[in-house]
């Protein structure tokens, strides 16, 4: 007989987790090499950092910053969205997406997703646009691009801005165009969960060069560095990135399409052998490249609390994927949601989605005992 602790060990050692940074030597290496500098903080890694992302998604301007949230933070404030104004956010994304909104004063609008892709529900927008909106942040869940085209018809139609939550996307597209392209301007997220790291770090993409200058004041005390001693032209945050972190991705940033299709093939092990008559596997709509960020399916026979209870005594991890915000305390507290009513797809897939172990060095035993025991569940 094992006893608990010998069996919580033996996870611990064989644990698949959700998702694993894949840092190699060289990424150390120039970690290591900038500490031995001495200068830390945004300067020419950051700089070569911008320059390389931009180059990357072919935008005019790039500006790293200190996470993904700081990024939509910024976007906001520089577009001087504020008490008033309303912004349309999808009500299932991570809760930043709406946190954002709400720090510039301004109020989120929860539209339902598709169940099929998670991401907003376009044809349920227009409904929700008054003339207190000032623009709609689709969100590429779990790296799938939302309809961004038809979005963007609807801001233009509406004189709205289009901000892309580009978080977990980096690398995935639509029709040749890349996700960060898409609309007025777009936040990327650094974060461990996503496919490049820097611990914790974000980047603003945008074609727009009055923004990203406003970004760049913003996130840097609001100095303006034209204007002498006395130019401190706004209040602005301290959200700059450290150039060891901007050395960081740019050791893994030629790596981001292995990366990719390193996923590419898990998931097509996932897709053709994961087969269950309860459980639904993601759906990638036709011309769109999907950049994994995770794999979510949704369970329908079982609580979440029972299958991610099922799957870690298997020693694999899960957990549900994004907030249905509406539903968390804050939201629900503040706007007196009834979320199951107004937001059922959401409220589905916070309460029947996992997200399911996704990151290049899973072994193929471990992709297959991954599959086994969902199909087991
Ligand atoms: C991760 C994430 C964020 C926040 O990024 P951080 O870098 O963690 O601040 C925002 N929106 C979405 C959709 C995310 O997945």
């Amino acid at each position: 007989m094992v006893n608990d602790e010998q069996l919580n060990k033996s996870y611990m050692q064989n644990f698949i987790p959700i998702t694993r940074p894949w840092i190699t030597e060289g990424d150390i290496q120039a970690v290591t090499d900038v500490l031995r500098t001495g200068m830390l903080v945004q300067g020419a890694k950051v700089a070569e950092l911008e320059y390389q992302v931009s180059k990357y998604l072919g935008t005019k301007e790039a500006v790293a910053v200190s996470s993904g949230t700081a990024t939509l933070h910024l976007i906001l404030k520089a577009y001087g969205i504020s008490k008033g104004d309303e912004v349309i956010v999808p009500a299932f994304s991570f809760v930043a997406t709406a946190n954002v909104v709400e720090l510039v004063g301004a109020k989120p609008v929860f539209v339902d997703i598709n169940i099929e892709t998670l991401n907003i529900d376009v044809a349920q927008i227009e409904e929700k646009i008054t003339d207190r909106t000032k623009a709609i942040i689709p969100v590429h869940e779990f790296g799938l691009a939302s309809d961004a085209k038809a979005v963007m018809q609807l801001c233009k139609k509406h004189d709205l801005l289009l901000i892309e939550d580009a978080a977990c996307a980096l690398g995935a597209g639509l029709e040749q165009k890349k996700t960060g392209t898409l609309g007025n301007a777009a936040s990327f997220s650094f974060h461990p969960r996503k496919a490049i790291t820097s611990g914790e770090g974000g980047m603003i993409v945008t074609d727009d060069s009055d923004l990203a200058e406003k970004c760049r004041i913003l996130r840097n005390h609001g100095i303006d560095s034209n204007k002498g001693k006395t130019g401190f032209v706004e209040a602005g945050f301290n959200y700059r990135m450290t150039d060891f972190q901007a050395a960081l991705l740019l050791s893994q940033l030629p790596r981001l399409e292995e990366i990719m299709s390193a996923k590419d093939k898990i998931v097509e092990r996932y897709l053709n052998e994961i087969v269950h008559p309860s459980i639904e596997l993601p759906v990638i709509p036709k011309g769109y490249r999907h950049s994994w960020q995770s794999f979510h399916i949704i369970v329908n026979h079982l609580s979440q609390t029972e299958a991610v209870e099922k799957l870690r005594k298997s020693g694999i991890g899960a957990n549900y994927g994004a907030q249905c915000i509406p539903e968390v305390d804050f939201y629900k507290n503040k706007y007196g949601f009834e979320p199951e009513k107004e937001f059922p797809n959401a409220h589905k897939a916070f309460h029947k989605g996992l997200v399911i172990p996704l990151y290049p060095q899973m072994t193929s035993e471990e992709i297959t005992h991954v599959i086994q025991s969902i199909n087991s569940l």
